[in-house]
């Protein structure tokens, strides 16, 4: 029988977006119920990557970092903390003519709901994440812990190390990315994460290395029939632009092209020279001068392959459940974060409003509120995504033509979505117990 208690003792997996802004919104939500509660995060890292580049915050997701108190921790950090980001201009890379932008500001220049955009570097993300954490009393992040298996039974949920050590909890939340362990070993061994067939090829640029005029006020996609690539500031000086290029890329390509720990220095430089010709091959006659420029400046362009993971399937079992790209990657569209903030903080406050209700019951009301949200943005992403595979010039020319027509076309359902407001949206309610029912109508039977 399982024990109807909310849990006490919380083990989340990864100490990504999704396992830090649960473990926050978890402790805001269930302490007040929990005075003994402790939430604790693995992660397999035994210190916070400096890989990744910048990620665009959408008004959503600055919303809910805003919610989170991570969004402080960001403005105090400066000019570091990020670029405000109005809009992002679209620009054809073969006449060099802007095409349109998706405004992050509505008419009067004011951000959806008081957000706009931001764009910032991965690492400071993560660093304003945990201090927001660091002064969090039932949080803990413990390092250098990758998870490898997990087991559970009525009453407990175990996670199990690569070292050889485990962690023993009321329940596990599986929030360790598109590769997730916890997914593939024991909630759905069957969905195993998919190549897109889509890379991303950044890199970080000093702005002051390009002697050009730079064609974009914050954040430009500058499109081309070989992919698209994004320039964008990701600081508030803009002393520094982030250039990543969406472009096809088969999987046999990618072993030849990842730079990995322990290759040797010649390998490292015929991947980097490799990685330059690519660009300058896709790019290099774009009719913009800077990005020109950035392809034949000295940047070290490092290739990203992106994963994604159907959303179908299983999202839980008895005592463990998936939050953010672990339950669901999608080809990344700018939004991904804002879901899995999302589901962070959905989860929490389903599972303090059902505190009373078993955990069974917890893992549907979420799955009920989710699921249709998801796989509705999963088919979105993928209708986006297919637009930078290589094209023919004719269907290249198409694509920017039909540009304008579809950014009008959903400018609507884009500005509603950026109002989105998971703190307050409402929740299902427990279905009364039978106990309760029979009190009722025991009330009402003597009731004059
Ligand atoms: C190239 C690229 C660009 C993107 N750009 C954007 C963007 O601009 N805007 C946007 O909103 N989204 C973007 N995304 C998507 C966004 O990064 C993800 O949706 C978001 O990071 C998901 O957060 P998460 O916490 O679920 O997963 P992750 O951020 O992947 O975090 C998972 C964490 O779990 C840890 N972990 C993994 N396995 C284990 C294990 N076995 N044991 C313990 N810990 C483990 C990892 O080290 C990591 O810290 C992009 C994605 C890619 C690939």
């Amino acid at each position: 029988m399982e024990s109807i208690h909310p849990p006490r003792n919380i083990l989340i997996a990864g100490a990504g977006i999704a396992g830090i802004a649960c473990a926050l919104a978890l402790s805001r939500e269930l302490s007040p119920f929990v005075p003994d509660l402790k939430i604790t995060v693995y992660e397999r890292h035994d210190i916070l990557s400096t890989s990744g580049g910048a990620i665009n915050l959408t008004p959503v997701a600055q919303r809910h970092l805003a919610q989170l108190g991570v969004l402080d921790e960001l403005d105090r950090m400066g000019s570091e903390g990020g670029a405000d980001v109005d809009a992002i201009e679209l620009f054809s890379m073969r006449s060099g003519r802007s095409i349109g932008s998706i405004d992050f500001t509505d008419h009067n220049g004011k951000g959806f709901g008081g957000y706009k955009g931001r764009r910032v570097m991965r690492i400071v993300l993560s660093v304003a994440l945990l201090t927001v954490v660091e002064r969090t009393r039932n949080v803990e992040i413990v390092f250098g812990k990758k998870v490898v298996n997990g087991e559970e039974d009525d009453n407990t949920a175990i996670l199990h190390f690569q070292d050889g050590t485990n962690a023993v909890g009321d329940l596990i939340i599986g929030c360790d990315g598109v590769h997730s362990a916890v997914r593939t070993n024991f909630v759905d061994i069957n969905r195993q994460s998919e190549y897109t067939g889509i890379s991303f090829l950044q890199a970080t640029i000093q702005t002051d290395t390009i002697s050009s005029r730079i064609h974009f006020r914050s954040s430009a996609l500058n499109m081309s029939r070989h992919g698209s690539m994004l320039t964008s500031y990701c600081d508030r000086d803009n002393d520094q632009i982030f250039a990543a290029a969406i472009v096809q890329f088969s999987q046999e390509a990618l072993s030849r092209y990842r730079l990995e720990p322990g290759q040797d220095w010649a390998t490292q430089n015929r991947i980097r020279c490799a990685l330059r010709e690519e660009m300058r091959d896709r790019f290099g006659k774009s009719a913009i001068p800077c990005i020109r420029e950035m392809i034949e400046s000295k940047a070290d362009w490092m290739l990203y392959p992106v994963f994604q993971v159907r959303p179908g399937g299983r999202w839980c079992t008895e005592r463990s459940i998936l939050l953010g790209d672990a339950a669901h990657a999608m080809p990344p569209r700018d939004e991904s974060a804002a879901y899995a903030l999302d589901d962070a903080i959905l989860f929490a406050r389903i599972l303090v409003r059902y505190r009373s209700e078993p955990l069974s019951e917890v893992f549907v009301a979420y799955e009920t509120l989710r699921r249709d949200t998801i796989n509705r943005a999963f088919k979105e992403s993928h209708r986006m995504w297919a637009r930078n595979r290589d094209m023919g010039m004719l269907e290249g020319r198409l694509k920017e033509w039909m540009m304008p027509f579809f950014l009008r076309n959903n400018r609507d359902q884009r500005e509603a979505a950026w109002q989105f407001d998971a703190a307050k949206i409402a929740l299902p309610t427990p279905a009364p117990s039978e106990d309760l029912v029979s009190l009722n109508s025991f009330l009402k039977d003597q009731a004059p």
